[in-house]
């Protein structure tokens, strides 16, 4: 990863003020669509109009985007405002169209990042084109290597002006997102290759309205992200797609205000690194918390079992080998004996108590 970061030239990014903003809808649906929310966009400071022309749809039947016909509806921004513009590509039909419509920034979605295959054609039908800015959303999954593996075949191919946008990581169960953010793999990115560009997707990563100024925040104050694509609509209720995490325009601008003002504020460093490391504790809580209440539930159905089979509730031959587990995983993890026989017998009392009460 250390010789990424030589190859890494992040001027394309400098040139621009920061934080660099790209925002729009989700799908692009009508011209109407497009250029009434562009229109609101070119008041603000949004830099770059994002539209999805093809959409990535997790399951058939749903609004698969409106095709090359939107690409002239994103030319149309071009013309009447002083908005980049940028779209998702996933084959190599879709790059060539917007390099003959002139498109200036292309996205790699999440899914396509997720297939080598899909990324190399990507990177094979852009060969030797070092003036497109390419910008890489992270797989499904938290694989660094499979994310950087995505940056490395485009440089391979002549792609000069790469970037990444981390829109979050599918988790079976979330308590508060619909991706669940990795600030921790970030930190990591930042410290193998800093001069990566990396934007923040708040949109994708909660799924609704209500915290994307929360996330937004913590990526460009605690984690040095150069910049956020947010998903804005002027009808979001009524969108194709993504309805429930699209804000518009004027709440965009409301928003980034507030960032911008927050951001004056400038931090001590050390205040920094304490909440950025505070973050990432209450995430771990968070997920603690999650992984507690789906092991009580389990608990749960082990005493309704119980009760029917009738089998005692204490078996202390099984509980003797479950801790007995833990403590040497958790030592060879780096915990001390006392603390894990300690949180087990308080696990084993409460799944005890709540296997009783159902046979109460
Ligand atoms: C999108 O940006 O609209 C999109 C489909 O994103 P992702 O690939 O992050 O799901
Ligand atoms: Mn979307």
């Amino acid at each position: 990863m250390g010789i990424l970061n030589d190859k890494i030239d992040r001027s394309w990014i400098d040139k621009f003020d920061k934080p660099f903003i790209i925002s729009g809808p989700c799908s692009a649906e009508s011209e109407k669509q497009i250029l009434d929310t562009a229109y609101e966009l070119d008041k603000s400071y949004v830099q770059v109009f994002r539209a999805g022309i093809w959409k990535p749809r997790t399951k058939p039947g749903n609004f698969e985007g409106i095709g090359k016909n939107g690409l002239k509806w994103l030319n149309k921004v071009q013309k009447y405002t002083r908005l980049m513009v940028a779209t998702e590509v996933a084959n190599a039909e879709h790059v060539n169209l917007c390099k003959s419509h002139g498109i200036d920034i292309l996205w790699i979605g999440a899914r396509s990042t997720t297939s080598p295959f899909i990324v190399q054609e990507i990177a094979d039908a852009l060969e030797g084109d070092d003036q497109i800015i390419v910008l890489v959303k992270n797989p499904i999954h938290p694989d660094i290597e499979l994310w950087l593996g995505a940056i490395e075949r485009l440089y391979k191919k002549g792609i000069r002006k790469l970037g990444l946008i981390h829109r979050g990581f599918f988790t079976y169960k979330s308590i508060k997102y619909r991706n669940q953010p990795n600030w921790k793999l970030i930190l990591d990115i930042k410290n193998y290759i800093p001069r990566i560009p990396i934007l923040c997707d708040p949109s994708h990563i909660c799924g609704n309205k209500d915290r994307i100024f929360d996330v937004a925040k913590k990526s460009l104050n605690y984690f040095s992200c150069d910049g956020l694509m947010i998903e804005s609509h002027c009808d979001p209720n009524q969108a194709w797609s993504d309805s429930k995490q699209q804000i518009t325009p004027k709440v965009l601008l409301k928003l980034l205000e507030e960032i911008f003002i927050k951001q004056k504020q400038s931090e001590l460093k050390y205040k920094k690194n304490l909440y950025s490391l505070r973050i990432l504790i209450d995430e771990l809580d968070e997920n603690l918390i999650s992984i507690l209440s789906e092991r009580m539930n389990i608990s749960k159905k082990l005493g309704i079992l119980k009760n029917t089979s009738d089998v005692d509730i204490l078996q202390p031959n099984r509980w003797k080998s479950v801790m007995e587990q833990s403590i040497n995983l958790g030592k060879n993890l780096g915990l001390s004996e006392d603390f894990l026989e300690r949180i087990f017998n308080l696990l084993h009392k409460e799944s005890i108590k709540i296997q009783n009460k159902i046979n109460e």
